[in-house]
This record gives C-alpha cells, structure tokens and sequence, in this order.
C-alpha cells in the first residue's frame, strides 16, 4: 500500500488516487486534461504524492507539444514499434547523439526540426529508408536487416504487392521455409505462370545472384532470418486467399508442392540449371556479385519450352519436370 505524508493528520497516512479535468491556457487555447490527484484516508484532505505530480507534469508537456506541432514521446514510442528498431539505434540512423531518443522519450521536448524529422519517419516509410541506407555502418548488421524488413513489409502492403501476398501464401503453407527456399518457389511459380496464364503472375523481376534468382524487396523483407526458416508469426492473418483467385492458387500449390519438398540448396542448384538465371549471370564467374535483372521475355521462352517439352497440359504436370531436374543435379553430382 502507498503511503505519503499528509500535513493535516501530521503523520504518514495511506491515501487513494482520484481523477480530475485539469484545464489550463496553451497558446491561448483551453485545454483541457486528466490530473491524477490523491485524497488521505484518514481525513480525506488532498495529499501531495511526488509520483502523481511526476505523471501530470508528463501529461501536462505532452499537450503542449501536440498544441505546439512537435512530436510527442507516444508518437516517438510508436516510431519504434512500427520499425522495429531500438531507442540508440534510431537516433544513430538520424545521425543524432546516441542518447537524443531517450532523452525525448524521458520528457525532455525535441527542437522544431528533430521534431519534423521523427513526424516525417513516423508518417513515411522512405525517409526512414534513406537514413537507414545512409548510416547502417553506425548499427548492427542484425538491427539494420530487422528495420529494412519491417521498411519493406510497409511499402509491400502498401503497394498491395502482388509478390508479396504469394510470399505469404507460401510460408503459411511450408514447413520450415528458408528466406533462400522461398526465392526459388516464387521463381518457379513465376516461371510456370509465364506457360500457363501466358504471362507472369507478379509484376517483378528477378536478379541474377550468385545463389541463384532473387526479388530484391522479398529479399529485403525476410533477409535477417538469414540461414532459419522464416516464421509464420510474421503475419497476423493469412486474407491473402481472398486476392488470389482460385486458377492462380492452384498453380502456386502446385510449384509448393513439387518443389517445396527440396532442400534451400538442392533448390538453388535446380535453379543453376534454368536458362534465364544462367543468361542473366552473363560472362561472369561463378562467385561473382551480380544484380543483372532475369527479364520476362528470357523466362517466358524458357518455361514455354519446358511446358512443351514435358506435355504439360495442367498445373499438376509441373511434377515431371520437378523429378526430372532433381534426378538432373543429383547425377551430376554423383559423377
Ligand atoms: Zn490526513
């Protein structure tokens, strides 16, 4: 039980906390808010509590940063949630004293442009983009990839990006699915959707790495799982099957389920062998940086070919080819 000193009853004295409408004149405007006050229990008199004058005070500079246009510690606190990034970190990124953040988020008021520049982050993803480009050498490799992902999840969605929504499907579907395996299915779906629907299902390319094709933003988005399977707490819901449409669903399904039961590595050595990766990485040597793009048309006339080269008349023939390429590098490697 709290106890505090209470001048009438001249002793230490239990009291109860009690709620008020405060009002007071910020730039000649009434505003008006809650004061938390207590009340002694013996004589029912008001007591003073340092902790309650503590919060009212915070409560009190907080309104008058809303009224004045600067950013409040609520707002700043949600800037951390939002992207995932820590209180040190994100001053760092903004190119501010390691300690600016807390500072701000213990109640001191930030000046008119530290204040615009937290107010444009909160509001939009790319600002924080440009800084964390910017300025990843003065953070951890680890903060720098969880904050990118979370950037890149909010311009995804915010894009309603098609690929992403398929990147979903997918790992709410797998088992265990790596950030590298997941690059490889969306190729392969890509792929196949190029040969049955005539054209590709999302509208993003894939660049030739060194392990393979990869989407850039995808890659982005999940990249600090590294080497672990991606978990399906990502995602608070999985509504994405009401966008996909029941033809598109299938097919997709039908790539999870042939080359889904591969390994992350068996799948990057099948992709090795694909005619648009091995096109895209050019003269290059094998160990070589790349980020050439794999366009459509090179995708197109490729899996075309597969298509009539295995008979493929429905999504379930993917199959054919899935074992025979699978039987392909395991050959080779025996060799
Ligand atoms: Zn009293």
């Amino acid at each position: 039980m709290s106890k505090t000193f209470c001048e009438i009853c001249n002793e230490i004295v239990e009291y109860k906390i009690k709620k008020r409408i405060r009002e007071e004149m910020i730039n000649n405007k009434i505003v008006s808010f809650n004061e938390l006050y207590a009340i002694c229990k013996k004589c029912n008199n008001e007591v003073y509590v340092e902790k309650l004058y503590d919060q009212n005070m915070l409560e009190y500079s907080e309104k008058v940063k809303e009224i004045n246009g600067i950013i409040t510690i609520k707002e700043i606190e949600e800037i951390l949630n939002k992207y995932a990034i820590g209180k040190k970190p994100l001053s760092l990124v903004l190119g501010w004293g390691e300690v600016t953040i807390i500072r701000y988020l213990e109640g001191s008021t930030p000046e008119k442009a530290y204040s615009d520049i937290l107010k444009k982050v909160l509001e939009d993803p790319n600002t924080l983009y440009e800084y964390l480009e910017k300025n990843k050498d003065l953070i951890t490799k680890v903060a720098y990839k969880k904050t990118l992902g979370k950037i890149m999840e909010l311009k995804l969605t915010e894009d309603q990006s098609k690929i992403y929504l398929i990147s979903k499907h997918i790992i709410a579907k797998m088992e265990d699915i790596t950030p590298l395996a997941l690059q490889k299915i969306l190729y392969y779906i890509q792929g196949f959707s190029t040969y049955f629907f005539d054209k590709p299902i999302f509208n993003d390319n894939a660049e030739a790495w060194v392990h393979g094709p990869v989407y850039r933003e995808i890659y982005d988005r999940f990249s600090y799982y590294r080497y672990n399977p991606i978990s399906k707490n990502e995602f608070e819901s999985y509504n994405e099957i009401d966008s996909l449409n029941e033809k598109e669903l299938k097919l997709i399904d039908s790539v999870i389920n042939n080359f889904g039961v591969y390994s992350g590595k068996t799948l990057e050595k099948m992709t090795h062998t694909t005619i648009p990766w091995e096109a895209g990485r050019k003269e290059l040597s094998e160990e070589e940086y790349s980020s050439n793009i794999i366009d459509t048309e090179t995708m197109k006339d490729y899996f075309t070919n597969i298509g009539k080269k295995y008979k493929m008349k429905d999504v379930s023939d993917i199959s054919k080819y899935a074992s025979s390429i699978f039987k392909e590098i395991m050959d080779g490697d025996n060799k």
